[in-house]
This record gives structure tokens, sequence and C-alpha cells, in this order.
């Protein structure tokens, strides 16, 4: 960067959101190190500082593209590793608003990928870049700054096994991917800058999730069967093959109305989500493990962009940044492109400039699926917030496009193709997408749906540009 000694990078984190960050890092610092206080490297199995890895993580199209435009090839050895494969129009099932919707395929290749074996190939692909270092089993502690504390310096770290003796590791960009706990606005208060302003949506959400060995075959070619939980029945479930020839089944409910962890409870609550097939499928499977838990009270977004001073050496990204309700798989996605905006905003040859980058991360990344997603939160009654009639209008065209969606797969694609992060939210509002829907929605569409059945599909090149409206 400019300079004559090595350059170094830190990523606070390494789970996904700092395994991307990392990822993009190498190609313009000498030495990227990412610290977490978890073992990382060989690790496939779920581990204590990332316990979503217990549940399903969908990883969206969008997401799939930018991890590969990162990872090229990626895809392809997951799908080598027994990760099964899909379309998110063809081979979803979807159920919403009580009906079945109609399938296509749309170009929309769904990785069905347990979180934990994610991880694990994007960590060994990380750390075969060479200069990519791993420092597990180390606590964050905070930052070091330059005695004017305009500049971030480096971080203190603490090794767990040691005799708890404080570490300083230089860096010339300190990146804190430490998810939705991350420290970074008590930090900033503590160094004299204003705190972050924080939004939060309490929305009640719990999951539970259990892994299955299948007598029966629900599937009939399809990668997952999924509900999605609307105002009449605000329970939810997304039941998938996935990697290990398993199946995962997380169900949801939100504003507090949580799946049981007993066994007969949680048969029960499937019952309730009116889906027959996954139902008759889990009561005859063999349970490969206990139901898990994991309540997930509000989203949360940091307005870094908002801020009017940011030290110089510091970013931040993935859930530090915003967390989203998991029930719209996006996190992951948007962890992937906070990466991508970083290696932009690296372009220059200079480090980033903190607030250029968190403008460029909130509008084009954060701001499409947060709008989408809080529309959909609010579509709940009990969940507080404002409800202007812009949000009222999306809320509705949004119901009208899913009833659409169950006579017309080409809806469907459409509407998956938004869901997927790949096309705008506005696309729902172009004049033909519109007309199909009100064709659909008039019972005079001719159209007859071509269900898609996965065969590895080669994944499309990512444009480094988010699509915009
Ligand atoms: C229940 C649940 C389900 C989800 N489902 C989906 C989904 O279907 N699709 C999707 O795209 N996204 C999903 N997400 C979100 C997704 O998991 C995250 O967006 C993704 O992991 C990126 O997060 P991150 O790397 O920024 O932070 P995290 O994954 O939270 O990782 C933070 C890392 O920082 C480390 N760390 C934190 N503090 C310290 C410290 N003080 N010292 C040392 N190390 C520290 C932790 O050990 C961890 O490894 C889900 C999230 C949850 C909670």
């Amino acid at each position: 960067m400019g300079k004559d000694a090595n350059t170094r990078a830190v990523v606070l984190g390494g789970s996904l959101g700092g395994l991307f960050a990392a990822r993009v890092l190498a190609d313009a610092y000498d030495e990227v190190v990412v610290v977490d206080r978890d073992l990382l490297v060989g690790v496939s199995e779920p581990r204590r500082g990332c316990p979503q890895g217990r549940h399903i993580s969908g990883l969206l199209t969008r997401g799939q593209r930018a991890v590969e435009s990162m990872y090229p090839g990626i895809t392809a050895e997951l799908f080598a590793d027994g990760v099964p494969d899909g379309d998110l129009a063809g081979t979803v099932r979807w159920y919403a608003r009580g009906r079945r919707l109609k399938q296509q395929n749309a170009d929309m290749l769904c990785v069905g990928a347990s979180r934990p074996m994610l991880e694990y190939h994007v960590r060994n692909r990380t750390q075969a870049l060479g200069n990519v270092t791993f420092l597990e089993r180390h606590d964050i502690l905070g930052l070091t700054t330059s005695p004017d504390r305009s500049k971030v310096t480096g971080v203190r770290v603490q090794n767990q096994l040691g005799e708890g003796v404080e570490e300083t590791l230089d860096a010339d960009l300190v990146v804190d991917a430490s998810g939705r706990g991350s420290r970074t606005p008590v930090w900033l208060e503590d160094l004299g800058y204003p705190r972050v302003k924080e939004e939060r949506k309490k929305i009640g959400l719990g999951y539970v999730t259990q892994h299955y060995r299948l007598r029966t075959d629900p599937f009939d070619g399809d990668l997952s069967i999924n509900g999605i939980a609307w105002a009449k029945n605000p329970r939810g479930v997304i039941f998938s093959r996935t990697d290990g020839t398993r199946v995962e089944m997380t169900v949801y409910g939100v504003l507090g109305d949580h799946p049981p962890t007993d066994q007969a409870g949680l048969y029960e609550f499937v019952k309730s989500l009116g889906i027959p097939e996954i139902y008759d499928a889990v009561i005859q499977a063999e349970p490969l493990d206990e139901p898990v838990a994991f309540r997930f009270p509000t989203t949360l977004r940091r307005r870094y962009e908002d801020m009017d001073r940011f030290p110089d050496g510091l970013l931040v990204v993935g859930d530090a940044v915003t967390t989203f309700n998991p029930i719209y798989a996006g996190g992951m996605t948007v962890a992937a492109l906070s990466a991508l905006t970083i290696r932009e905003h690296l372009h220059s040859g200079a480090a980033p400039v903190p607030l250029d980058y968190f403008k460029d991360l909130a509008r084009n990344v954060i701001d499409p699926p947060w709008a989408v997603t809080n529309a959909a939160d609010l579509s709940f009654p009990g969940v507080e917030g404002d409800r202007p009639l812009s949000l009222k209008v999306e809320q509705t065209i949004m119901a009208l496009v899913q009833t659409a969606a169950s006579k017309d797969s080409r809806v469907t694609a459409g509407y998956m193709r938004v869901a997927g992060q790949v096309e705008h939210p506005s696309t729902l509002m172009k004049p033909k997408y519109v007309l199909r829907v009100a064709l659909a929605l008039l019972g005079l569409s001719k159209h007859t749906a071509i269900p898609f059945r996965g065969q590895n599909v080669q994944p499309a090149a990512e444009p480094t540009r988010v699509p915009t409206a």
C-alpha cells in the first residue's frame, strides 16, 4: 500500500464475514491475520462462536455468485463434497399464504450446504491463499490508535491458552467481522467518537432445528420444501436436503410463538404448519440429533454511514453492521457483498476511506434487502414500527405476488430473483411483471410450469457491482 515495510491487515472474527474480508484483503496487503476466539482450521462441525451453525443457513443466489467470484470453482468443490444443488424457483418448493407456489427454473442456483460445510470450504480456500494466517483461541480486547485517535493502528488480543498476557497486533487496516456482538460502537465512544445510531426491530423469533435420515421421499427431486410464516400463521419451516445425505429441518415462530424442543412437541409444531408432506416424512424419519433452539429477539442495523467522524484504518463488515432477520437468509450474502465492496474501495491503491466505504455499503448492499425484510417483518401486526402508506402498498404488492405465484410459475421466478437478491426489489413493479401478476390473479395465465431438476448447474459469473433499480 505504497509503503516499503510489509503491510498487514487484521480481521476480527473468522466466521464467514471475516473470511470473505480476508479473501479480498489478501490481494492488497502483504499479510492478513484473522483473529477468533474459536479453533477454526480444519473444523467442519458447528462451533461455539457460530451457534447458527446448528441451524439451516441458506445461501442466496446472489451470495453464491459473490462467493464463486472470490473463490473460483468453490461451488463445484462443494457439490463434489456431497452438497446437493437446486434452483430457488425450480426445485425449492415454496408455500406462501397457505398455497403452494408454481415452480420453474429461474437460473437461481441454490447450494444446499450446511453452514459448517460452507464455512469449512471457504476457510480452506482462504487459508490456501498463502498470506492469510489464523490467530485462533484469542479473545479480541480492543483497538490501539495513533495518539490523536484519528487512526486505528492495531488490536489488543489475549491468548485463551496462555497466561492471560495481552498482546498487540499492529495493523495498517483493522476489519471488524466479530458479528452482532461487535464492540466497535463502544470502542469508538471510548475514543471520543459519537455513538453510532442503531435501529432494532423486535421480532421475537425462535428457531428449532433437527437433522434426519428419511425413510420416505417427500422431495420428488426437489431440494427443499419451505413454508413462509405470515400474519395468519406466524410459523415457518425450511426442510432441506443437505450434505451427508441428511435432511435438515429448521422450524420457526415469530413474536414468542416458538417451536418446542421436545420431540413430541416439535412434531405437533410441524403438523401445525399445514404442509402434510413434511409432517408425514418427519414422523417416519430417523432423527439424527436432539432438537436445538436459537432465540433471535431483534434485528439490528448500525448506521455507520451516518457518522460524521470515523477513524482511519478501521472498517466493519457483516453482522457487525447489520443482522437481518435470518428467516430471509440474507446475512451471508451481505457479508460476501461487504467484502466485494471493500475490494472496490481498495482499488484506489490506498486504504479505504471508512465513511466512503460505509456509504457505498449502505446504499448498494444493505438498503435493498433491509427495506424488503423490514416490510415483511412489519406484516406481522404484533411487530412494532411505523407503517406509512408506502409500506402498506409494498406489503399489498408482496401479498399479490405471492398469491399470483401460486398460479403462474413465471411470477414465482420473478419473485425468487428478488428474494435471491439477484434483482432489485423494484423489478416487481415493472409493467411486464405487474401485468403477469394481474393476469395470474384473474386466472388468465396460459403458462405451464416446467419443473427444474437440478444437475450441478454451472454458476454464473458475478459482476462486482450489486444490482440497482
Ligand atoms: C440462527 C441464524 C440463522 C441464520 N441463517 C442464515 C441463512 O439462512 N442465510 C444467511 O445468509 N445468513 C444466515 N444467518 C446470518 C449469518 O450466519 C451471518 O450473516 C454470517 O455468519 C456472517 O456473519 P459474521 O461473520 O459477520 O458474524 P458471525 O457469524 O457472528 O461471526 C463472528 C465471529 O467473531 C468471533 N468473535 C466474536 N467476538 C469475538 C471476540 N471478542 N474475540 C474473538 N472472537 C470473537 C466469533 O467466534 C465468530 O467466529 C443466520 C444467523 C443466525 C443467528
